[in-house]
């Protein structure tokens, strides 16, 4: 099972353009199992996954970029030949929240697949690329240590636990 930080390789060093770049290649192969795993682990949840949420799912895997919810209506559009709505989008996107299937990127007011199935109170932090737009979801159990100790210090609850980091990737910076 992938782990948070472990799904990325950066090591190969091919141009960072949006075809190629091996953010988007990543996340494409992964796309096919991880629609079917989610859809198991929805079952098990005695959730369903819909075809829509599935539709979804798979907008937000066939890039490595954040999307939008225009863009996620886009991209299932040319798809499914049928323009969602935005409420669906975002009751869609809740479903896939709540289940650790998607992460929303606040700073970006956009979306990503979550690959990781990592705990709900694992903290999660987002390296996103300014260069390219793409972004990588990485975790480290001591920096989740780390902040719990500081939040409690603080007696301070934390209900979401996400940090995103703008800056350049591996590739982009090389
Ligand atoms: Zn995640
Ligand atoms: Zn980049």
């Amino acid at each position: 099972m992938a782990r948070p930080g472990d799904h990325h390789d950066h090591t190969d060093q091919t141009a960072c353009d949006s075809q190629v770049c091996a953010h988007a290649q990543d996340h494409a192969a992964r796309a096919p199992l991880a629609l079917q795993q989610a859809s198991e682990l929805c079952k098990t949840r005695g959730e369903r996954l819909t075809p829509i949420r599935k539709r979804v799912l798979a907008a937000l895997y066939s890039t490595h970029k954040p999307l939008s919810a225009y863009e996620v209506i886009d991209a299932v559009a040319a798809d499914m030949d049928k323009k969602l709505a935005p409420v669906t989008i975002y009751r869609t996107m809740d479903f896939l929240i709540a289940q650790g299937l998607a992460h929303r990127l606040e700073s970006r007011n956009a979306f990503i697949a979550c690959p990781a199935y990592h705990a709900p109170d694992d903290v999660v932090v987002f390296m996103i690329c300014e260069s390219c737009g793409g972004v990588d979801e990485v975790s480290s159990d001591r920096l989740g240590q780390a902040l719990q100790d500081l939040t409690r210090q603080h007696g301070f609850k934390p209900q979401l636990r996400i940090i995103e980091l703008a800056g350049t990737c591996a590739h982009c910076g090389a």
